[in-house]
């Protein structure tokens, strides 16, 4: 277990996290201020893979008819799903990955906050540049059942 001052300490760095996120918006000065702040938080090489996603246009919006979302991130060798939400209430993990440095790097040593996959994620939503499909219904549905990952 954890100590205490540990657990406070992550929990400050997501909320500065989170708040650097919010920074990003589709104009070019908040896009510099928001970088400063992330290099706060995150490794440079995770910001600059993140960053290099989104101008690969990795990231994928997938978009019900009923308003529902579904991301993924097309990476050099993968494609993984990300949830960038899962519940905001939650102190634990407030976002998941489906790559293998997420898993290592993210749940089990606790060195990183988040992968680059889920900052691109973020960062795409946030400057509106996620490339966005429409998706049917049932095949939605087959992709969460298949993705995620048993309790
Ligand atoms: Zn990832």
């Amino acid at each position: 277990m954890m100590p205490i001052e540990a657990t406070q300490s992550q929990l400050h760095l997501r909320h500065v996290l989170q708040a650097s996120i919010q920074v990003f918006d589709s104009d070019e000065g908040s896009f510099e201020e928001g970088v400063e702040m992330l290099r706060a938080v995150l490794p440079d090489t995770t910001i600059i893979a993140a960053l290099d996603l989104i101008d690969r246009d990795g990231v994928v919006k997938y978009s019900t008819s009923w308003g529902q979302h579904h991301y993924e991130v097309l990476g050099t060798t993968s494609t993984y799903a990300v949830f960038p939400h899962l519940n905001a209430a939650s102190t634990v993990i407030s976002s998941y990955c489906t790559c293998p440095s997420f898993a290592y790097a993210v749940l089990i040593s606790e060195s990183h906050l988040m992968c680059k996959h889920v900052l691109a994620v973020c960062l795409a939503d946030r400057m509106s540049r996620c490339v966005v499909r429409p998706i049917e219904d049932d095949s939605l549905l087959l992709k969460l059942m298949g993705r995620i990952p048993p309790p």
